[in-house]
């Protein structure tokens, strides 16, 4: 079954895992129809090279490896990677490359796609790439467009596509407000799923809900219900390591009565010794099989936004923030945008507000602002109270004395701006209903690609105005807009932006990439460092967190080293480098602007 709007047709969550569900397919068939007539790039060439083998791997040992593993898991569970590559579109992602290439779009490619079917086949597949020192990289949905899409680090390296086959939403249990999922589990498809057995409960999901629920925690991905800290949320997991050993952490590594799983594998996380959870996010110490998580009982809820006028109010909207957070009045983590994405996520394109090559001027800005609901304002804040009316009520009163002492400062609810304005949105995604909105933004260029920069800053105003002028300096001296949205804590705050290029410019790649060293180079000289980055960045982001001669870095070499001895799962991920791959010229550092040769190349 399709979904068919205006004669373009979208995967539904009944004919594939990671499909689109009903109730989005013309949104989907609309979002995928304004991303195609804004590209000039043919939807496939030809490939210019062959298949890009496996570092210091022959074609006759590839294609003896290859051969092995088809007959252990199915000839059709396995893909080598040598037909055309496809960017699609959100929903119709690629797994054989980085959809969003910042380089040439042949070069952060996989030399074969694999499709394990259970824990114990990607066991099999473990054991195999060991065998052949073929490097493996785990995904799970792939969607993780803006740092790195479903690309392995090493080019050549076959990729495992868990999704695909492990799909299962094992168990959710209703009364301890939890479930357990499979790494092809989506926002979409959990949500669904609970809606149809008519449950209480929120799905926690980020502002596009096509991600894979156990994917995103692992890449310590955040959403924005009050349960918005994913990887906190989680509880319990199963692990694959590197040697095609299985283990479960938490109570899942006490054996329930009878063969069944821990009664208390999904109440608490901590269990006995060690806590070693984390060491399983962002990083190639093992593959995630499935993964428990604790899920937030549905509430009453009134989601807002506030407008302020200047850009100089910054630091005191930060500061006021600061106490609503940390004492919890402050129902999630809210967004604080500026004026600009409300041009971005209705879809404008940037050559429609101005005349030839640059950025968009306060001026343009300004004016195409004045025309929309919210009207011309610089800072905008996005929030969301829970819990029933009175409360919430008597919360807003709190929000609003605090925020009105910033002159000019307005407060809009959904019923204030018409229907189909981005805070109806986001009042979704505040109570847990995953949505398809955020791509609009990415027409702003033709064939719009994006990197994320995510650097942490402490939610004090003066600390967050410094990483706010780095990151706009650089825009400014690069030629982009800003586009930064703030995910605003207690004592912390992401602070991500989004670098919106061209993917048919290579040029304008080139100045993504510098634009990206340098505010890493930047702001980690004042002490603020990223939570995550694209796999292109992640060894200079890694050298940033160099306290005491690097001394984390040794360790987790040191863990990598004990735990995957051959080097073969996900290779550089998060800057984790197995020690045959050390010092060898695979590290990217601050002076790696021409990408278009990663690695030794055979
Ligand atoms: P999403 O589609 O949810 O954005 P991905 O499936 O792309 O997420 O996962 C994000 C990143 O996390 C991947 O690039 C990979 O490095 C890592 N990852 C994803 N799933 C697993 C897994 N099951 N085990 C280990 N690492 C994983």
């Amino acid at each position: 079954m399709t979904t068919q709007a205006a004669s373009v047709i979208v995967p539904t969550l009944q004919e594939r895992h990671s499909g689109t569900p009903a109730r989005l397919g013309e949104i989907a068939a609309a979002a995928k129809s304004r991303v195609l007539e804004n590209r000039t790039l043919p939807t496939a060439q030809p490939r210019k090279r062959s298949v890009r083998l496996p570092p210091g791997v022959s074609l006759e040992k590839f294609e003896e490896a290859v051969k092995e593993l088809k007959g252990a898991l199915g000839a059709e569970n396995v893909e080598v990677n040598d037909q055309p590559l496809v960017d699609g579109w959100y929903m119709e992602h690629p797994n054989t490359h980085d959809a969003f290439h910042i380089t040439d779009q042949e070069e952060l490619v996989s030399s074969a796609t694999i499709y394990p079917g259970s824990t114990e086949e990607v066991q099999s597949t473990v054991r195999w790439a060991n065998k052949f020192g073929i490097p493996v990289y785990p995904i799970s949905i792939g969607r993780n467009l803006g740092y790195g899409g479903a690309a392995p680090r090493v080019p050549g390296a076959a990729v495992i596509d868990l999704g695909r086959r492990m799909h299962e939403i094992v168990n959710i249990d209703a009364e301890n407000a939890s479930c357990v999922v499979e790494p092809g589990v989506t926002y979409y498809k959990l949500y669904e799923e609970i809606q149809n057995r008519k449950l209480p409960l929120w799905v926690d999901t980020p502002d596009l809900g096509g991600g894979s629920v156990l994917g995103n925690a692992i890449d310590r991905g955040v959403g924005y219900t009050p349960y918005g800290d994913h990887f906190a949320n989680h509880c319990g997991m199963e692990v694959v390591l590197p040697n095609g050993e299985v283990l479960r952490t938490g109570m899942g590594a006490m054996p329930g009565p009878n063969g069944a799983d821990n009664p208390t594998w999904q109440s608490f996380q901590h269990a006995f010794g060690p806590s070693i959870d984390g060491i399983f996010s962002q990083s190639n110490f093992g593959i995630v099989t499935k993964m428990g998580f604790q899920l937030m009982p549905a509430t009453e809820h009134q989601s807002y936004c506030f407008t302020f006028p200047k850009d100089e109010d910054f630091e005191q909207i930060v500061d006021l923030i600061r106490p609503l957070a940390q004492s919890r009045v402050l129902g999630n983590v809210p967004q604080l945008r500026q004026v600009i994405q409300e041009l971005g996520v209705a879809g404008h394109r940037r050559a429609d507000l101005h005349d030839g090559p640059g950025p968009l001027t306060q001026e343009e800005i300004s004016a195409a602002a004045s025309k929309l609901p919210l009207g011309d304002c610089t800072w905008i804040f996005y929030g969301c109270q829970y819990g029933p009316p009175e409360s919430i009520k008597a919360q807003l009163d709190v929000i609003k004395a605090a925020f009105f002492q910033i002159p000019g400062a307005k407060f809009f609810l959904p019923s204030d701006l018409p229907p189909d304005h981005y805070l109806s949105d986001r009042a979704l995604v505040c109570s847990g209903v995953p949505v398809l909105r955020d791509l609009d933004w990415l027409n702003w260029e033709p064939n719009g690609a994006h990197l994320f920069f995510s650097p942490i800053a402490p939610t004090r105003g003066k600390d967050a105005r410094k990483v706010h002028e780095i990151v706009a300096a650089a825009h400014k001296r690069y030629g982009f807009n800003l586009f930064p949205t703030l995910c605003v804590a207690g004592r912390e705050i992401h602070y991500i932006t989004n670098i919106i290029y061209d993917r048919a410019d290579p040029e304008a790649k080139v100045r993504a990439i510098k634009l990206m060293r340098e505010m890493i180079t930047e702001c980690a000289a004042l002490g603020f460092g990223e939570y995550r980055t694209h796999l292109l960045f992640a060894d200079q982001v890694a050298s940033t967190y160099n306290w005491n001669n690097s001394a984390l870095m040794t360790f987790n070499e040191t863990l990598k080293d004990a735990l995957d001895p051959n080097g073969i799962l996900a290779p550089g991920r998060n800057g984790i480098w197995p020690k045959q791959f050390r010092g060898k010229g695979w590290e990217l550092g601050a002076d790696a602007i021409d990408l278009t040769s990663i690695g030794p190349r055979k």
